[in-house]
């Protein structure tokens, strides 16, 4: 019974004890592990006004009543109940961290991916800001006006009276310290003073976090073409009619979509409101944010290598409105801006904007959400949106604004395909076509990006004797050989042995090492391009905090000719430079058992691929595959978008995927395969029973997850789908809290996944 009903119905108690009762305050508190309630407590008489929704408080938990830190969610005054309550024990927070639209946004986005509301609110307001860094409690001393009236009263030690007299013209409070240092004494006369009751202490909060300053880079103002005028007309319009549509900016790359954003931006700012952008982590570059640094005075950056202090410095600001353009990555959607303006995700369709951990939320869905709530428009960019997003845009729900050429009358490059079935002759990855392009750009002083999706230097290793594999005991994942510390590698969970010289299985010493990772990669292009200055990019070398700032400055000033690298490369760079682009090995994740696999491939080849011609020279681009036929290579080599999603969708409705239906996948993991299976069989009974009588929904499996043992835990799956996700919600949330699978497993629920491992 909420407080509410127990105000309407008289709780549990009998009626003639009404007037026993004592009218009370009750607080709704929500833990972040489990049990994660909401439990009610009483706010005792001297904690009243100071309990407040959207602050943290200690409460005591559980039959030990062990102290615990709740978040408190809502607070009803004048409750008549005489139950038993256990009451808040201290108030943590001065001031609401979450403000009242965070809460509701908490309690949706709770609702929505089925999480506690606990976890979800420690996931909005980040640990850098729960914990204030860079700030300090200080103790600050002024002198009482009763003291200031009566000062020429007073027989005072010279010190002391100095002291007193220049805090007698201080309007701000000072520290002991402070004090002494301008009066040119030590502390003692001070504490002198406050002994005698002369002076008066308070408690402040103050920020001792002094941010660096970096300068902004100079960017032209262009004028615009007609396809981003109009698409700025649309958007400038949905702001002053405050309205909440969405747009999906479909642009071509090198289409001018960060300069569609940046005017629409402009009008949001005229409007005195503040502007969201989202682009996935790895485009997070300076390159990215200096370009909004150039065109407006107060720009906050929210990225994953902030420390908490300047995570909290931004937060506060943000808070404040004393910004007005806030980019970052996933999580800057929770950004609380005071006066929402508009909310723009880049590169909509890149899978780092869904959050892998609990709450497994989508921040393309909490922006449209925000969005909706704050009547402000949405706009979504890509060159090649994602297949939900395309779907809505024709089914009119989102409106499609078209970039369909490059700026400057440039021109999408030439792509020509190397089949490695008849191309490849085994020395090396890159073929004679590649290499051969490779020197021509070179040799006319242009720049060479190589993507290579993969981090290592041998991909396997396996005894040819007896076919044995070396995988990770952990995760049975083969694993890969890194050759510059001699070891073999899990990628999944970082295991990591020293490379074998004998097979473990049959005692073999004929260990083959085979597959090209970026680290072979590069051996083989210092011997086949000598003298020429090249550079690695992938999670090993760019693991230091600004490394792959200082790779992407070495290579924008032509000190770097040849950049290859992982996904890390292919995504928002631009630089005129850069002549040709190769790709080694277009089929990387191309059978990956995952419905996107082929629309994961698509968007990566465009991508790189739109990484040349961006400049006065013109560009190319070289696609290395074994499968040149497969239709996402076929339609990323020929620039056709169109078709390669009529043809993927057809698929998804045959199949009935995601976006032609709705998607729940659960996850059951242990450390027993048995246990694990059969809990997993448990759950699937169980929504069965549950799903009885509902139309249209399908369960699928449970089967073992395609990576089906990670870390040293085993993983069984389930799959719900049906053309309505809130159908789908009731079911796994009835489930949820009427099944209790054991300890010796853990369950995960995940609303709309956007991987399947
Ligand atoms: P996209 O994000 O669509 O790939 P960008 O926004 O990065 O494209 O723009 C590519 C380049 O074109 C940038 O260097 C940008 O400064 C430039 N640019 C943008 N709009 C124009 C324009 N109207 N005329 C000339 N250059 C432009
Ligand atoms: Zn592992």
């Amino acid at each position: 019974m909420t407080p509410q009903q127990r105000l309407l119905f008289g709780g549990e108690s009998a009626p003639w004890e009404e007037d026993d009762r004592e009218l009370r305050s009750v607080a709704q508190v929500v833990f972040s592990e489990a049990p994660y309630g909401p439990y009610d407590y009483a706010v005792p008489e001297p904690l009243r006004g100071r309990v407040q929704a959207g602050k943290r408080v200690f409460v005591p938990l559980g039959r030990g009543n062990r102290r615990r830190t709740g978040y408190c969610i809502s607070v009803q005054s004048g409750v008549a109940s005489s139950r038993r309550l256990k009451n808040v024990l201290k108030v943590v927070d001065e001031a609401t961290l979450w403000t009242p639209s965070l809460l509701r946004l908490a309690q949706w986005l709770a609702d929505y991916y089925l999480c506690p509301l606990g976890q979800v609110l420690e996931t909005i307001v980040p640990s850098g800001v729960r914990g204030a860094a860079g700030t300090r409690m200080k103790t600050l001393l002024s002198v009482p006006d009763a003291v200031l009236a009566r000062m020429a009263e007073l027989r005072l030690p010279p010190k002391q009276r100095h002291v007193l007299e220049y805090l007698a013209h201080c309007t701000d409070g000072l520290t002991a310290q402070e004090i002494a240092d301008r009066c040119g004494c030590s502390v003692a006369p001070v504490q002198g003073l406050f002994k005698k009751g002369l002076l008066e202490a308070t408690e402040r909060r103050v920020s001792v976090f002094v941010p660096e300053v970096k300068g902004a880079a100079e960017h032209a103002v262009h004028a615009l073409t007609d396809a981003q005028q109009s698409a700025v007309d649309a958007i400038v319009a949905a702001i002053r009619g405050s309205c909440s549509r969405s747009f999906l900016l479909h642009g071509v790359t090198g289409s001018g979509k960060t300069e569609v954003y940046i005017r629409a931006i402009e009008e949001v700012e005229r409007h005195g409101r503040q502007a969201i952008v989202l682009v996935p982590e790895i485009s997070l570059t300076p390159q990215t944010w200096q370009r909004f640094q150039a065109r407006f005075a107060r720009v906050a950056v929210l990225h994953s290598q902030l420390t908490p202090q300047e995570r909290n410095w931004h937060w506060q600001r943000i808070a404040a409105g004393q910004v007005s353009v806030v980019v970052g990555a996933r999580s800057a959607v929770f950004a609380p801006v005071p006066q929402l303006g508009l909310i723009v995700i880049d590169e909509e369709h890149d899978p780092s904007f869904k959050q892998d951990t609990a709450p497994r939320y989508h921040a393309r869905t909490v922006a449209q959400w925000r969005a909706q709530q704050a009547d402000v428009p949405l706009v979504l960019g890509s060159a090649t949106p994602s297949l939900e997003t395309w779907q809505a845009a024709r089914r009119g729900v989102i409106e499609r604004l078209g970039l369909p050429r490059r700026v400057a009358g440039r021109t999408l490059p030439e792509v020509r395909v190397v089949d490695l079935r008849h191309e490849w002759k085994g020395r090396g990855a890159l073929s004679r076509v590649l290499v051969t392009e490779m020197h021509r750009a070179l040799d006319a002083g242009g720049q060479v990006i190589l993507l290579l999706n993969r981090r290592g230097f041998a991909t396997y290793i396996q005894c040819p004797l007896c076919g044995e594999v070396v995988r990770c005991p952990h995760c049975d994942i083969p694993l890969t050989h890194h050759h510059h510390d001699a070891t073999a590698k899990c990628h999944y969970c970082d295991h990591e042995e020293s490379a074998p010289t004998a097979c473990g299985a049959c005692g073999g010493t004929q260990i083959r090492y085979s597959g090209t990772g970026t680290e072979k990669l590069e051996k083989q292009l210092a011997a086949c391009f000598p003298g020429v200055s090249c550079l690695r990019m992938d999670g090993d070398t760019m693991r230091r905090t600004g490394a792959h700032e200082k790779a992407l400055e070495r290579f924008r000033r032509g000190e770097v000719r040849i950049l290859l690298g992982t996904q890390m490369i292919a995504k928002g760079l631009d630089f005129p430079g850069v002549t040709l682009v190769g790709v080694v090995n277009a089929d990387i994740g191309l059978h990956f058992p995952d419905f996107r696999a082929a629309e994961r491939t698509f968007q990566l080849v465009t991508q790189v691929a739109g990484r040349t011609g961006r400049g006065e020279a013109g560009g190319r681009v070289v696609v290395q595959t074994f499968s040149p036929d497969h239709p996402a290579i076929d339609a990323a080599v020929r620039h056709r978008y169109e078709w390669f999603v009529n043809h993927e969708w057809e698929s998804r409705r045959r199949f009935g995927y995601p976006p032609a239906s709705r998607l729940v996948r659960l996850v059951v993991r242990g450390a027993d395969e048995r246990a694990t299976e059969r809990a997993a069989e448990q759950l699937a009974e169980a929504i069965t029973r549950q799903q009885q009588g509902v139309a249209d929904v399908r369960v699928v499996g449970p089967a073992p997850a395609p990576f089906p043992k990670l870390r040293g835990k085993f993983r069984f799956h389930l799959l719900l789908l049906g053309p309505k996700l809130p159908v789908l919600r009731r079911i796994v949330s009835a489930v949820r809290d009427g099944i209790d699978l054991g300890d010796a497993v853990q369950w995960t629920i995940d609303v709309e996944p956007q991987d399947m491992l």
